[in-house]
């Protein structure tokens, strides 16, 4: 087990003072915080080995290739996919799950059916809806039990017309985490597609794309301690043969003729242009990071932080948290109100105490509206590897004196 407080050195943003507190940061469900690794690695490759990949035989451009590379075999074995032509470099979890849409587009009927829940953050959504009205296919929503992913409301929506399942699988509201091997296993029985977006789940559990079986998975880098700009969709290699590239340009052909072209091999073929290829190697920095913690270790400890903080909340008079009440389906993702008070106010006045929390609809609005909040927004605080108890005590009390400071 690793020391949560000893590893805030390693995070130069976490080490300041904020309205004259030291930062508690309870923010890592928008994004995280950056190690001093994958600082240092961004800046060396832009000192040292800042070439175009793929295209040039000099020394430098052979160094970028070798490291983008490099980074993409690490997200593969992070993941455990078959193979790196199963890893494609994207910028974060709404392009990955934007490409996904193009494939659905390809292969849709009017007839057929998309299911996704309630509780989809808004790139999980949206995307579906764009979908369905360009392919005439229905999109039907899966619905809420107890605060989670209502089971049977799935089985039930799930028929032969179904051809497209995309979930999350850890909500970035409810802190719930949805079954998705289960899952995976009845969608394909339907003989449908799985999507997940692991956006949530990707940072903070570990990730078997083989054992969860999901036909395409998407995640984002900056919720993972590496860089903004850069994300993954995992498919599996035959879907991904079978998919149309996205765009078209650059890096992605094999031969170009003036009245046709033709595309490279897997992963290159989605990967038009120059990539962020500082980005996949910051990646590649924060899987080496993450790895040496340990991933099921960093799990564990939010788990501990949860256990811990959770009945403090309960106890609060007035507070109410959303999503699961059992601990072992949530993740270190936590979504409350307090009664009478507006969550930005509850944000703002936490944040003059140093804790940075987000206030709002999360991205997920078609929830929010569902969980019945009075301002149709909810606080939420969300933990990673480096938050610790102090944190936790830190956000009880400031959340005590806003409720003493707004009922004066
Ligand atoms: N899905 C979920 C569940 C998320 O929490 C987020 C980020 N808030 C996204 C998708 C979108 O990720 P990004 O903005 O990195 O594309």
């Amino acid at each position: 087990m690793f020391d949560a407080e000893l590893l805030k050195k390693d995070f130069p943003a976490l080490n300041q003072i904020v309205n004259d507190e030291p930062l508690v940061y309870l923010d890592n469900a928008a994004t995280t915080q950056k190690p001093l690794s994958v600082l240092t690695r961004i800046k060396n490759y832009y000192e040292n080995d800042n070439a175009n990949v793929h295209r040039g035989v000099h020394t430098l451009a052979e160094r970028a290739t070798a490291d983008y590379e490099a980074a993409r075999e690490k997200v593969r074995d992070f993941i455990n996919a078959r193979t790196t032509k199963e890893v494609l470099f994207t910028r974060g979890t709404t392009t990955s799950l934007n490409w996904v849409s193009k494939f659905a587009e390809q292969i849709l009927k009017p007839d057929d059916e998309i299911l996704i829940s309630i509780m989809e953050h808004h790139s999980n959504f949206v995307p579906w809806q764009q979908v369905a009205a360009k392919t005439g296919a229905t999109l039907k929503i899966v619905g809420l039990k107890e605060g989670q992913l209502d089971l049977q409301d799935l089985q039930e929506k799930l028929s032969v017309k179904t051809k497209i399942v995309a979930l999350t699988h850890v909500s970035n509201v409810l802190g719930c985490i949805n079954p998705i091997r289960d899952i995976a296993q009845i969608v394909h029985e339907m003989g449908a597609y799985l999507v997940v977006d692991g956006a949530q789940s990707t940072p903070h559990m570990k990730i078997d794309v083989q054992e969860l079986d999901a036909d395409f998975f998407a995640f984002s880098g900056h919720k993972m301690m590496g860089p903004t700009g850069i994300g993954v969709l995992y498919g599996k290699e035959k879907l991904l043969n079978e998919m149309n590239p996205v765009e078209f340009g650059g890096e992605m052909i094999d031969f170009v003729y003036e009245d046709y072209s033709t595309w490279t091999e897997l992963p290159w073929k989605f990967e038009a242009g120059t990539p962020n290829i500082a980005g996949a190697i910051g990646l590649g920095e924060a899987i080496d990071y993450i790895n040496r913690l340990g991933i099921d270790a960093i799990e564990q400890h939010e788990h501990d932080l949860m256990a811990y903080l959770m009945p403090q909340l309960k106890a609060i008079e007035g507070l109410k948290i959303y999503g699961p009440a059992d601990l072992q389906n949530r993740a270190g993702v936590l979504s409350f109100n307090l009664a009478g008070l507006h969550p930005h106010d509850v944000a703002t006045a936490l944040d003059m105490e140093g804790v940075a929390v987000r206030a709002g609809h999360h991205c997920a609005q078609p929830l929010i509206r569902l969980l019945d909040t009075s301002a149709e927004a909810t606080v939420r605080a969300s933990f990673y590897a480096y938050s610790t108890i102090a944190d936790c005590d830190k956000l009880v009390d400031a959340l005590k004196k806003t409720k003493e400071f707004f009922t004066i």
